[in-house]
């Protein structure tokens, strides 16, 4: 056998790191390691660590290399289109190639032992309790144990066996599992134990993670378009001859998801597969039973709420040959491995929520899919009732194809807007606490009329502070600047920037007061106040809190969408793209919290939000009426709201971003260091910033304190690059990077974290 010179590897590990590392390829893997494969290798002292294997190559390094230990793969699990669009995304959002990697895999791709089969534990009413009579005994048993019955009423309301009069069926109307019945009660592990012991509730194990049959595809059953619709639609494809991005403007309602199913379903004739890109998972519920009546098991959908054992099934099977035509998904799906893309949609593409911002890479997934469109020749579909200033531009200047479509669907009304002053109705004393008197009456007439409501505010919680009304103490954070909101459901107060949750203190530890209140209103205090002023309405809410478990979403739309529920409280999850038939009235309980917001898209987020909730009133039927509060009615943007008068909004907004050399004319990069040390941080962003302004002289703008400036005990700086149209973007991140080294291995500044924000939205 003749002596074969060593090869060596280079290997791509999950740390926040920029390199990658070199490994030496021990004679019996050499066939083994391909480029794609994960391999184990030994890292520092005595770990070891999944790593994935990107380059073979003869050249010896200069330092000494370990073996790699193992080789996981037969065949590679990371496509080369999707190793170069890591590249680049580590290269444009300026994030280190372990953590593209990290967000990417799914967990159980980044453990040694890979992944199992899951199962996840249900919780039933045993068969001896299932009828009327005996749960009335097992109410009485529980009397003495009030946070038992709690728990076990939320277990009858969450599986709907509340509803059942006489015998109960055999199978609870909806399946609950046990985490989903702690969250939804906020059960201790305690009071859950006592229910399990005392046989009120049993438990049963179900596989998870077997992919969902969507059932057969029934390609014909899509809808037949209104002429409006096939207009657009004949102009969609017309427009892809030339450009390879269309931007469809459409008002709320028009029937942009009917289009988006016809192209989809040619797409499929072409025997391409389609990229449907949401942002928000709550929109995937009612998205994916549209999908599914027509693609039925040829649709996968995938995002973060799904279990790691189904986002890997989801993952290998689109690297097999049979893998889903159709994926629909929220952000993290643009980084799926895929063989023959052909459409890519990105629904409500105005959505902030597109953008990743924290942990790194702080990618915007809209970008991202047209560069991922772009690798496989593919097409890409922006659509929106209130498009981003960037996309906007792009159509206005040709760059993207623009379609518009101006009606709803059946001709049906925009919704009426009725903008009331609520300073006003505050001196006159009339507020019935967030609701005013108009939104009373006008909800109460709805929901006579056997109608719907849904209510917009956008803070959970209880109250968004705790005030001591003697002094003006307000409860802070110990590691972040900023006051902790109250949650009387589990009366906690909490960070909602770091998640650490504090007692309520029973004295003001300032002046020993005893009046300390709640102040302000969130989504819990909201439903607190409905509950009081419609007593026998049934009432839900959606946010952050209320949408904790994996089923949350669909429960809560669901019940709302077969009217179990009235009224829908919600944050701007209930905003974005849902379609219900029976809303007839929306109630905007706070637009002046939008607008009070430090940052230059304040405006922009504020007209989009208030549109696209506005847009969920009357979707069908007669005309929706939309209740409008704020305390300054004089602002022009509440005029524009109201007129749905989006091209005054976008030319006025315009006009600001280009005279103050802001996107879409300018692109900003913000750049942010951390530290413990107050002091440190402040004399490290002075001198980098220093630094920045030789090279890039008026670029460069600050350092400032960011809004909130402490965050998990790290101070905070930031300082912002504006930079022209035509700059040499390499340069700009060359000038970067070399400062951040310079900081990095300056004595003075250790333990200095430094990161980027590209495009910041
Ligand atoms: P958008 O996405 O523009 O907000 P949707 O696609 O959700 O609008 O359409 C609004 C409502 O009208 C939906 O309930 C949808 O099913 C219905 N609809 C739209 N177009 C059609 C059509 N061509 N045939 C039947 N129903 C339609
Ligand atoms: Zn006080
Ligand atoms: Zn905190």
């Amino acid at each position: 056998m003749t002596e074969r010179p060593t090869t060596y590897v280079d290997i791509i590990l999950p740390l926040p790191l920029n390199s990658l590392f070199t490994y030496s390829i021990p004679e019996p893997l050499t066939e083994a390691v391909k480029s794609g494969v994960r391999v184990i290798v030994p890292f520092g002292k005595q770990k070891m660590m999944v790593g994935l294997a990107v380059r073979i190559h003869d050249k010896e390094p200069e330092f000494k290399v370990k073996d790699i230990t193992r080789v996981l793969d037969t065949t590679p699990i990371v496509t080369e289109d999707q190793l170069r669009m890591w590249n680049w995304i580590a290269d444009y959002y300026m994030s280190p190639i372990g953590e593209v990697f990290n967000a990417a895999l799914p967990a159980g791709l980044k453990a040694e032992d890979g992944f199992r089969p899951k199962t996840e534990t249900y919780v039933t009413l045993p068969e001896n309790l299932r009828h009327e009579q005996a749960l009335h005994i097992a109410f009485g048993m529980l009397k003495r144990a009030l946070a038992q019955l709690k728990t076990f009423n939320t277990y009858l309301t969450l599986s709907h066996w509340d509803t059942i009069v006489g015998d109960c069926t055999d199978e609870p109307v909806v399946e609950v599992t046990k985490d989903e019945l702690i969250n939804e009660s906020h059960a201790t592990a305690g009071v859950m134990k006592q229910l399990l012991d005392k046989k009120m509730l049993v438990t049963y194990e179900k596989e998870v993670g077997r992919l969902n049959c969507g059932g057969v595809p029934q390609l014909d059953n899509v809808k037949r378009l209104s002429a409006a619709q096939q207009e657009a639609y004949n102009n969609i494809l017309f427009q892809f001859l030339k450009k390879n991005v269309v931007l469809l403007r459409g008002v709320t309602s028009s029937g942009k998801t009917e289009i988006y199913i016809h192209l989809i379903k040619q797409a499929l004739e072409r025997h391409e597969q389609v990229l449907y890109l949401l942002p928000e998972i709550a929109l995937t519920v009612q998205i994916r039973q549209r999908l599914q009546k027509v693609f039925g098991d040829r649709l996968g959908i995938y995002h973060s709420k799904y279990s790691d054992a189904e986002r890997v099934e989801i993952w290998k099977k689109q690297l097999s040959d049979s893998p889903y035509d159709v994926i629909l998904g929220a952000r993290s799906a643009v980084l799926l491995p895929f063989s023959k893309l052909g459409l890519v949609i990105i629904d409500e593409e105005h959505e902030t929520s597109f953008k990743q911002q924290d942990p790194a890479p702080r990618y915007h997934a809209r970008s991202v899919a047209i560069m991922l469109a772009h690798q496989h020749g593919a097409k890409t579909l922006l659509g929106s009732a209130t498009p981003s200033a960037e996309s906007w531009h792009n159509a206005e200047t040709g760059k993207y194809g623009l379609v518009e479509l101006d009606v709803r669907y059946k001709g049906i009304e925009m919704p009426e807007i009725k903008v009331v002053d609520v300073k006003d109705m505050q001196r006159r004393k009339m507020m019935y606490g967030p609701i005013s008197p108009l939104l009373l009456e006008t909800m109460k007439k709805a929901l006579d009329n056997g109608e719907q409501v849904i209510l917009f505010q956008n803070r959970r919680g209880f109250a968004p502070m705790v005030e001591c009304r003697t002094c003006g103490w307000v409860p802070k954070c110990e590691n972040c600047d900023v006051s902790l909101t109250f949650h009387k459901n589990m009366n906690m107060l909490t960070c909602h920037y770091c998640g650490f949750t504090y007692s309520v203190p029973k004295k003001c530890p300032n002046c020993e007061g005893e009046d300390l209140r709640p102040y302000g209103y969130g989504t819990e205090k909201i439903e607190e106040k409905i509950m009081e002023l419609f007593p026998n309405v049934p009432v839900a809410r959606m946010d952050l809190d209320t949408t904790r478990s994996r089923n949350a979403y669909e429960r809560i739309i669901n019940d709302f969408s077969a009217g179990r529920t009235k009224i829908l409280i919600g944050t701007q999850m209930v905003s974005k793209g849902l379609d219900f038939d029976h809303v007839r009235v929306v109630g905007i309980l706070n637009a002046d919290s939008m607008l009070n917001v430090p940052d230059f898209r304040a405006y922009e987020h504020a007209f989009t939000m208030m549109s696209q909730v506005a847009g969920r009133a009357g979707r069908k039927g007669d005309r929706g009426l939309v209740i409008l509060q704020t305390k300054d009615v004089e602002q022009p943007i509440i005029e524009q709201v109201v007129t749905n008068n989006w091209r005054a909004f976008y030319s006025q907004l315009m006009a600001e971003r280009r005279l103050f050399h802001y996107p879409p004319f300018y692109r900003l990069i913000y750049v942010y260091l951390k530290h413990k040390d107050d002091d440190r941080v402040n004399t490290a962003a002075i001198e980098m910033g220093g630094r920045l302004r030789q090279w890039l002289g008026a670029r460069v703008l600050g350092p400032d304190k960011p809004a909130v400036s402490k965050v998990r005990t790290f101070f905070i700086r930031k300082i912002m690059l504006k930079l022209e149209p035509g700059i040499d973007m390499k340069r700009v991140r060359q000038c970067l990077l070399l400062a951040q080294r310079q900081m990095e291995q300056d004595k003075r500044y250790s333990s200095l974290q430094i990161y980027y924000d590209v495009d910041p939205s």
